[in-house]
């Protein structure tokens, strides 16, 4: 019989269900040292991408989109907590990322995304690489994911010793003992890497199956292709771009299964989908690296191809599909995850993302400031505009110390995305702004205790 009881039970059901339709899912798939000219849709010649090609086209496609920093911990920890990883301490210059007997980690004290959304009713799982702290104090589990399956660090930790020193391009596992995690247990050591990106989607699509009446949050991070590369037998020696090109066109792969999933569900159009990748091609390793195309430099440098990488958003029916030539990062997707969720950005937190919403729905301008470019805790260069000004230089790896510049040097990156015409002189009204600009982010940076090489 019907009663007031079941009638509450059926509104509240209703209510849920509302939510539920209100918040989008939100995947964020992450590349490791994928650069910014590594997939046709942002120019390579040669990969084949054809699942992130239409991705941009149904898509928005960024060509100013920014990690926040040049290597992998800093620009995970900026992602998570939508802030410069100076402000987390995830940033070191002398280190530069976690090893596997670093002793340290993302802090609890920080807000992170997964967090954020979960106090708006997410469900939440990582997949893959994590690279901010692999004791379970620092793990997945203690950041706000419900869910963890992956390598905690880089593919190319817990080498063993006996390897040979060409132990990174030997295409074996057994030379890298890095752990395979359920949650905040080891299931494997030295796993088939040549299995990695499989078994990681095969993780991420059970998921999102699972999760389908959502709203979910996957951030899904693999670890390639950072080197040592391995594909699977499918894809091994596929691609004209060779060992390289096999790996990005499996990820390519990869990306393909999660959106084709999400039509099969039927929640396509409830579910945002962000590419991109940690920072840009680790050129020292030659065939074994990628590209940055038309910018200069790769990972582990504050020049463009260090930090710029390909950004795509996806969400059939919302996102507008086209190119969008204004600058975005990586700490945006946490205030604009945010506030698609209905939720709040944690205050007491300086943030330094943008809600990028206006920018997504074409909803009008977003005054974006200056953003700054670290190597570890070092300022090295600050883009205000069109307008990039480095006050030190270095190459991304190999033994060239730092060169500070005074007057330091000005590129106009829209004339000169390569940055090779420093224009300084030619603009000090320019110059005076931005250095104007550095100093009042520099007045809200309290430097914290550096947890990359902190040993209690
Ligand atoms: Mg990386």
């Amino acid at each position: 019989m019907f009663s007031f009881r079941s009638l509450l039970i059926g509104l509240s059901l209703l209510t849920t269900f509302a939510d539920a339709a209100d918040k989008p899912n939100i995947i964020i798939i992450y590349a490791d040292d994928l650069g910014y000219a590594d997939l046709g849709c942002y120019g390579n010649p040669s990969i084949r991408t054809p699942h992130l090609d239409q991705m941009a086209a149904e898509g928005m496609r960024f060509t100013e989109f920014y990690s926040a920093a040049e290597v992998c911990t800093p620009s995970r920890a900026a992602l998570m907590t939508g802030r410069y990883p100076i402000r987390s301490g995830m940033c070191s210059y002398t280190k530069r990322v976690l090893f596997q007997y670093s002793p340290g980690g993302l802090q609890k004290e920080e807000t992170t995304l997964p967090e954020t959304l979960k106090k708006s009713g997410y469900s939440t799982a990582c997949v893959g690489k994590w690279h901010l702290g692999h004791l379970p104090a620092y793990l997945p589990t203690s950041h706000g994911f419900d869910q963890y399956f992956g390598i905690p660090y880089s593919n190319d930790m817990d080498r063993v010793k006996d390897a040979p020193k060409d132990a990174i391009r030997s295409e074996k596992s057994e030379y890298f003992q890095v752990p395979l995690m359920r949650n905040e247990q080891i299931l494997e050591r030295g796993p088939d890497q040549t299995q990695l990106a499989r078994r990681y989607t095969e993780e991420a699509v059970k998921f999102i199956r699972e999760k389908k009446d959502g709203p979910f949050f996957l951030y899904f991070a693999h670890n390639f292709p950072h080197v040592p590369l391995f594909a699977s037998e499918k894809f091994h020696g596929k691609s004209p771009r060779g060992l390289y090109g096999d790996v990005v066109e499996e990820l390519d792969w990869s990306v393909g299964q999660v959106l084709q999933t999400l039509r099969d569900l039927g929640i396509d159009k409830n579910t945002m989908v962000v590419f991109s990748s940690d920072n840009g091609p680790w050129l020292i390793h030659r065939d074994h690296g990628g590209s940055a195309g038309p910018l200069r430099e790769g990972k582990g440098s504050t020049w463009e191809g260090g930090m710029r990488v390909p950004g795509i958003f996806w969400w059939p029916g919302k996102i507008k599909p086209g190119v969008c030539r204004e600058m975005a990062c990586t700490m945006d997707l946490l205030p604009t995850a945010a506030s698609l969720a209905g939720g709040e950005v944690a205050v007491g937190h300086e943030s330094d993302g943008k809600d990028i919403r206006p920018l997504l729905f074409g909803e009008g301008e977003l005054d974006r400031g200056v953003f700054i470019y670290y190597r570890g805790e070092r300022l090295y260069a600050a883009r205000l505009g069109h307008w990039k000004l480095h006050f030190t230089t270095q190459p991304g790896y190999g033994k060239e110390p730092a060169a500070a510049h005074s007057p330091p040097l000005l590129f106009d990156l829209g004339a000169d995305p390569g940055e090779s015409w420093d224009i300084a002189a030619a603009h000090p009204d320019i110059v005076a702004k931005i250095e104007a600009a550095v100093k009042d982010h520099q007045a809200t940076v309290q430097v914290p205790a550096n947890q990359l090489e902190r040993t209690e």
